[in-house]
């Protein structure tokens, strides 16, 4: 690790210049935290990012399959979303009223992803806040059921792990005033028997889950897991919130269409709108209805839900750019060819080295885990990453030109990611295994 930290340190000599020239205004360096987040001894700073391809101010260029941890999954800066922002720029940037594009946008999201009658947010994370608030006011239910290892984004409710057996506040969060374990109950993926148990102690709103886990190392579910999900949500009246944020790599219209699932609710964000900060939420016909009674039933004043910049027309723009021409059938086709070498290309490199690892893909998103797969839940997640291993694995690949989400040892396949860089990817991380092997 060494080794590469000095590498990396050494071929960066404006980069450590600007982050000491820039770094005092900011706290720890930084302006935003999870930018520190990185196995490098210092965070890249970039020059530009272009397609698949991200340049730091060294001249290093990259190939990118980091994309923003899937807020660019469709590339940077996408040419038609490039033109949506520029002709929007000249008709003004927030209104707080709809704008044409809003009216068109919202067709082509029911279009995609399914009659959902949706709401927008600008993060994921207040998607689901929101979503969730809906659950809560029309089942009269306080508790959310979330499962062990999920990732939901910074909203405080599903910010629980389990601990023998029991839902404890998560190890690490800075600053909570209040007992998050009141609002929330977890229990394992893939377990149905513990689903049950919880819905049957009562006082559950919603489960809130991905498709498959996609924040510790991808968790798949076992055949008949979501379909189970449903049929219990049905038969203790809680609601199903399918969070697709990370799984609308899955394909056109998301894990949600490619696999029938029926969620009461439904939230997407990251690159749905080809990298605008963007994220939707959207209930079913018999969930509006439940909510329109409700509504009109409450008592006057605000409703804690929304926000100022929220629904600014240049979202709109964006996600209609997106999903008309950049998020396209043939986009998803190439992704998917692209992942599939991928995958077969670390696989071929973890069998080589005789390492007990595996490689999973779940459409665009590919990772390598540190632990023979399949892995069923939260637990086996967090006892597959080995920190050290890994961190030499990210800083290895950038010192040979390839960029990865340290998070959950994640590469993403973008429609204009080359094969040329997905077979360099290959490379660096086949010498980088050997080594490790060797060592
Ligand atoms: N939902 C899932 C499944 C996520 O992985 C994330 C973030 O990684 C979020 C929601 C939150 O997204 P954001 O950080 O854009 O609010």
């Amino acid at each position: 690790r060494a080794r590469e930290a000095a590498r990396f340190t050494a071929a960066r000599p404006r980069t450590q210049a600007a982050l000491q020239a820039g770094a005092a205004p900011w706290l720890n360096g930084v302006p935003m935290h999870w930018m520190r987040d990185w196995p490098s001894p210092f965070p890249l700073v970039v020059a530009e990012a272009k397609g698949a391809r991200l340049t730091d101010i060294d001249g290093h260029v990259l190939d990118d399959f980091c994309l923003g941890d899937t807020g660019s999954m469709f590339g940077h800066a996408p040419p038609a979303v490039a033109r949506a922002i520029r002709a929007q720029a000249g008709r003004g940037l927030t209104y707080m009223l709809p704008s044409e594009a809003a009216l068109k946008a919202g067709a082509l999201m029911t279009e995609r992803f399914g009659p959902f009658l949706w709401q927008v947010t600008l993060s994921a994370t207040d998607a689901n806040r929101h979503a969730l608030r809906i659950a809560r006011a029309i089942t009269g239910r306080r508790r959310v059921l979330v499962f062990n290892g999920c990732y939901h984004g910074t909203l405080e409710d599903t910010m629980v792990e389990l601990s023998n057996g029991r839902t404890v506040p998560r190890q690490g969060l800075v600053g909570q005033g209040f007992d998050l374990t009141e609002g929330a109950v977890c229990v394992e993926f893939n377990d149905l028997d513990a689903v049950e148990a919880a819905l049957a102690q009562g006082d559950v709103a919603a489960i809130l889950t991905e498709p498959v886990m996609t924040n510790s190392c991808m968790v798949l579910p076992e055949p008949g897991f979501l379909e189970g999900l449903r049929a219990l949500a049905d038969r203790h009246g809680a609601l199903l919130i399918i969070d697709e944020t990370h799984t609308q790599s899955s394909g056109l219209g998301g894990y949600t269409r490619v696999h029938g699932l029926k969620p009461d609710l439904f939230v997407i964000g990251k690159c749905v709108a080809g990298g605008m900060p963007t994220a939707l939420w959207g209930m079913t016909e018999a969930v509006a209805a439940r909510f329109r009674a409700y509504d009109a039933a409450r008592a006057p004043g605000h409703s804690g839900m929304g926000t100022t910049l929220a629904g600014n027309p240049m979202q709109f723009a964006c996600l209609a750019a997106t999903l008309e021409e950049v998020a396209t059938e043939a986009a998803f086709a190439r992704m998917d060819a692209g992942a599939q070498r991928l995958v077969d290309g670390l696989s071929r490199a973890i069998a080589a080295a005789g390492l007990p690892w595996h490689a999973i893909r779940v459409g665009a998103r590919v990772e390598f885990i540190c632990a023979p797969g399949p892995l069923r839940n939260g637990t086996e997640a967090a006892e597959a990453h080995h920190p050290v291993v890994e961190s030499v694995v990210h800083l290895g690949l950038l010192n040979r030109g390839c960029l990865i989400a340290p998070f959950h040892n994640m590469m993403l396949v973008s429609p204009v990611t080359t094969r040329r860089q997905i077979d360099r990817l290959v490379a660096a991380f086949t010498d980088i295994v050997t080594d490790l092997k060797d060592d």
